[in-house]
């Protein structure tokens, strides 16, 4: 799994295509996540106390993970991830680098 949550990421396939957002979620098991802003299906409501009028609301649906690239906070490039391994407190630490201009990407968890 090379994206995490948080990271900013581009679409590079299908409807959204060149669209950027962060993760909000993923789904290791499917290789899905939802990234914020793109893909989005509607839901319509049935007529409820909270929707009295019913109507649609927009969410985002999970995105297969092959189809996002990651945004390199470097060059800014829809970008391939690598790893690097590196000596941090006296312990191995794999980092991700971007395959294009070789920046260090931090990524929260
Ligand atoms: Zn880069």
């Amino acid at each position: 799994m090379h994206l995490r949550k948080n990271d900013l990421v581009e679409v590079v396939a299908g409807d959204d295509l060149g669209k950027r957002g962060r993760v909000l979620y993923i789904f290791p098991k499917d290789n899905r996540a939802i990234v914020e802003g793109a893909n989005f299906i509607y839901r319509h409501l049935r007529r409820s106390r909270e929707y009295p009028e019913g109507g649609r609301v927009q969410k985002e649906a999970p995105l297969d993970i092959s189809n996002l690239k990651l945004v390199c906070p470097g060059c800014d490039k829809a970008t391939k991830v690598g790893v690097k391994v590196v000596e941090r407190e006296g312990r191995g630490m794999r980092l991700r680098i971007c395959k294009k201009c070789g920046a260090e990407i931090e990524g929260r968890r």
